[in-house]
């Protein structure tokens, strides 16, 4: 008692699966007849063996879609993991050039590296060598079915380093006629000639860069009268006070809402005048400060007293 449906089936069951012209032609040589052979038992079997209606797109297009679709994947992950690496190495070489704290960049490059359970940061070495800020990184990124052998991934950059001062050292203990003009200061750049960070060239710098971050105060570093308070080019917003005597210091990079005395105004030593930016020809947060004396820059070490 066989349903008629049954032989419909079977008719359709009886049909050829795969037809000679669906092959490439390339598989019509000596190599491709083969295949051509070994798929088509294959089918036949399949048909024969399991009565199922077995069709091209299960045997061989759902196979290759899952191989791709794996592939695909690990190429994404391996991607992300080159990207987040390198933001890791960049952010911790800025930090660290710019404040001289390893810790602290070590501490960024991680924030920026983020959190991925697709592969892990290993390795996040960040040091200060011969004035330049070195970043490295090593990630590992885990290959599908091979948790065992992941593989790995480095990068370093570099970025010259503002090299950071003690200020234990009696050396700079000045005669106290000024006062610091921020509070727990370091020094990033020294009066004098340096390698200027943007073209690599050696250059005058007339003051002192005090690296801080944006927004922290700048106090006067002694009594005096706001002689200009202003934008000034490459210096960003700059306010100079006149101390009498000749005695004149310079504080740049601030931006217009930061400074908070203008032209003419009376400032006490210690009181808050601006506040630190980046603006103007800048690499980075810091306060550039300048002593004049007679019109001409000196090194304000010798002023400066804590
Ligand atoms: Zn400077």
């Amino acid at each position: 008692m066989q349903p008629d449906v049954y032989i419909v089936l079977e008719h359709y069951n009886s049909q050829p699966l795969l037809h000679e012209s669906l092959l490439p032609p390339s598989m019509n040589f000596v190599g491709g007849m083969e295949l051509k052979g070994i798929l088509v038992r294959f089918l036949v079997w399949n048909r024969t063996q399991r009565k199922g209606s077995v069709t091209l797109e299960l045997v061989v297009l759902i196979p290759l879609f899952i191989l791709l679709s794996l592939i695909a994947w690990q190429l994404f992950l391996s991607g992300m993991a080159v990207i987040d690496t390198h933001a890791a190495v960049r952010d911790a070489v800025r930090v660290a050039s710019t404040t001289g704290d390893t810790d602290e960049a070590e501490k960024q490059g991680k924030d920026s590296f983020g959190q991925s359970r697709g592969y892990k940061l290993k390795r996040l070495d960040v040091k200060i060598e011969n004035d330049e800020a070195i970043a490295k990184a090593k990630v590992e990124i885990p290959i599908l079915f091979l948790a065992s052998k992941p593989i790995t991934y480095e990068t370093e950059e570099k970025a010259p380093a503002l090299n950071t001062y003690n200020f234990a050292s009696p050396l700079i203990m000045g005669n106290g006629q000024l006062g610091f003009p921020v509070a727990n200061p370091t020094i990033s750049s020294h009066f004098g000639i340096r390698t200027d960070p943007f073209t690599g060239k050696t250059k005058r710098h007339y003051g002192i860069d005090f690296p801080a971050p944006i927004g922290t105060p700048i106090y006067a570093a002694e009594d005096g009268i706001v002689k200009y308070a202003g934008p000034a080019g490459n210096y960003g917003y700059l306010v100079i006070i006149d101390h009498g005597g000749g005695l004149e210091t310079y504080y740049a990079h601030m931006y217009s809402h930061q400074v908070k005395v203008f032209t003419g105004q009376q400032v006490k030593r210690g009181q808050q005048i601006a506040a630190v930016g980046s603006n103007g020809r800048s690499t980075g947060p810091h306060l550039h400060f300048e002593v004049r004396s007679g019109g001409a820059p000196v090194d304000p070490l010798p002023f400066l007293s804590e």
